[in-house]
């Protein structure tokens, strides 16, 4: 196990893309990435596929909540939700749109695995869309059970899981009747992925490809731009 520094271009903030099918996506499955990341500069731009209006106005107020100080750019396109596989195409050409305008260094996004329609679907379309950028596929805890074997992990300090659930409760207050929205769903996954890197918590992604650049073939002359 290697830790990896995730740091930005030199002399400019990290630029991050986030993409939800739902409102609330983005911070179930990375709220404490999010939060970790806000502590330096940061540009983000969030879009999110579905949602009513309460929905969108509640995201809205999550993506600033959970990313104070950021140059935030947030976008909502009204697609059906439970139905993106039958707008496949309308989904591939908002995110061709975002990639023709927005040049991020992460992209974090549900995974192609994902046992949710709508989150698969992002999933299958995001590396067709964005080819030169990292790929964090975020995972969602869900009735139909599709935990899978992360490939990356992200400790997450207690008090920014304390915060990540606070922020959840308070942004998300349409979600929380649901049988499935408590602390210990969060906090039990969030601890069961740190014990898996050796932190207390823990978010967890999946990567399914990665570029590993020896520091001296970054630097500019150094030959990290051969083919
Ligand atoms: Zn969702």
């Amino acid at each position: 196990m290697l830790s990896l520094p995730l740091s930005a271009p030199a002399g400019q903030p990290l630029s991050v893309l986030a993409i939800g099918a739902h409102p609330d996506d983005i911070e179930i499955g990375a709220g404490g990435l999010l939060l970790g990341l806000a502590e330096s500069r940061l540009r983000a731009r969030y879009v999110v596929l579905t949602g009513t209006q309460e929905r969108q106005q509640e995201a809205r107020n999550a993506a600033q909540s959970f990313l104070p100080g950021a140059d935030l750019t947030v976008e909502f396109f009204g697609l059906p939700e439970g139905r993106l596989p039958g707008v496949w195409v309308s989904v591939k050409e908002i995110l061709e749109d975002v990639a023709r305008s927005y040049t991020p260094d992460v992209i974090i996004a549900p995974s192609s695995a994902d046992a949710h329609q709508d989150h698969r679907t992002i999933g299958e379309i995001v590396p067709t869309v964005f080819r030169d950028q990292l790929y964090l596929a975020y995972e969602i805890p869900k009735w139909d059970g599709d935990m899978g074997r992360p490939s990356v992990y992200v400790p997450v300090p207690a008090h920014l899981m304390q915060l990540k659930l606070e922020l959840l409760h308070k942004c998300f207050p349409s979600q929380r009747g649901r049988d499935w929205w408590d602390d210990e769903v969060f906090l039990g996954l969030a601890r069961l992925r740190g014990m898996e890197c050796r932190a207390r918590y823990a978010e967890a992604f999946t990567c399914s490809k990665s570029v590993i650049v020896p520091a001296a073939a970054a630097r500019p002359g150094g030959g990290g731009d051969l083919p």
